[in-house]
């Protein structure tokens, strides 16, 4: 599998959210976030750690805060992501066979609760797989207001 770095920093936009439409296809809703995208003007990347950038809102013409995260911090988050999502689907494994354990000696009341938090675990795997090569390290701030954080997003331009 090939890896790929963190986007650059001029490849990501600030979207504000424009609306969100939802698509029910036969049994599958999925709903889909529209935004209006703005370029993140001057902001770049540190050489090590992270810092903060005030970027304009076209959309709402708000300056929003957003916190860029030096190449090694945002790799060394990737790795996070990726090693916690191991620990939780190699431990969703070990339920299931737990589960098949616990069947074994007649337990059937454990065995659904095993292979329920099993199957959810191990499910959990390649989203925070996925979770880990998408994270570029660039988000609005934490210490933003509540609803600028639900109003803006950083997205990769090419999406
Ligand atoms: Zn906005």
């Amino acid at each position: 599998m090939v890896t790929k770095g963190p986007a650059d920093v001029t490849q990501l936009r600030l979207g504000h959210v424009t609306g969100r439409a939802r698509t029910t296809r036969g049994r599958t809703t999925t709903t889909v976030t529209r935004y209006a995208l703005h370029s993140l003007g001057a902001a770049r990347r540190p050489a090590d750690g992270s810092t903060t950038a005030e970027v304009l809102c076209g959309t709402c013409g708000r300056q929003v805060r957003l916190t860029v995260a030096a190449i090694p911090v945002t790799m060394r988050t990737r790795q996070q992501w990726r090693i916690w999502g191991r620990i939780i689907g190699i431990g969703g494994l070990a339920f299931i066979v737990l589960a098949f354990v616990a069947a074994a000696h007649g337990m059937s009341g454990l065995t659904g609760a095993f292979v329920i938090v099993g199957v959810l675990a191990a499910c959990s795997w390649p989203g925070m797989a996925a979770e880990a090569r998408k994270h570029d390290g660039v988000k609005v701030a934490a210490d933003e207001t509540r609803q600028a954080r639900q109003l803006h997003a950083v997205l990769r331009s090419s999406r």
